[in-house]
């Protein structure tokens, strides 16, 4: 027997749930040959800062298709997944706030390897990085 789950409906107010957790993404347009990103002061460029290329497509004034015609097509677009608000989520919850600072108070040091805090390359990253390590809210992998 399953557990009756209750989804917001219609949809746009589930998808105004996510976006109000911080779980949602950004389109930023790129230049072809990773170059850069036209964002902040370069939002407004037609073409690449660095090597030139074109921002846009030809779309070469398609009138059979309206919805072409006109239209300025990026020729590559990438998504953003802002971290800092996904990890503000996960450290809202008591619940995955524990498990987020599972790697300091939770693990158990019994010469076996049962998760990666426990192997050496980790213990040397603590070591290397002991201000970052002291703090249980950062995440190391
Ligand atoms: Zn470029």
């Amino acid at each position: 027997m399953y557990a009756e789950v209750k989804l917001p409906d219609p949809y746009y107010e589930a998808q105004k749930i996510t976006v109000d957790l911080g779980f949602t993404y950004n389109i930023w347009d790129a230049c072809l040959k990773k170059c850069m990103f036209f964002r902040n002061e370069d939002e407004n460029l037609d073409a690449c800062d660095v090597c030139g290329e074109s921002r846009y497509k030809e779309v070469g004034g398609d009138s059979n298709n309206p919805q072409i015609e006109g239209k300025r097509i990026p020729v590559k677009r990438v998504r953003y997944f802002p971290l800092v608000l996904r990890l503000q989520g996960l450290f809202m919850s008591s619940k995955t706030s524990s498990f987020m600072k599972w790697h300091v108070k939770g693990r158990t040091n019994g010469g076996v390897l049962r998760h990666p805090a426990n192997c050496s390359a980790w213990k040397e990253f603590d070591k290397k990085n002991s201000d970052f390590a002291s703090d249980s809210r950062n995440v190391e992998t």
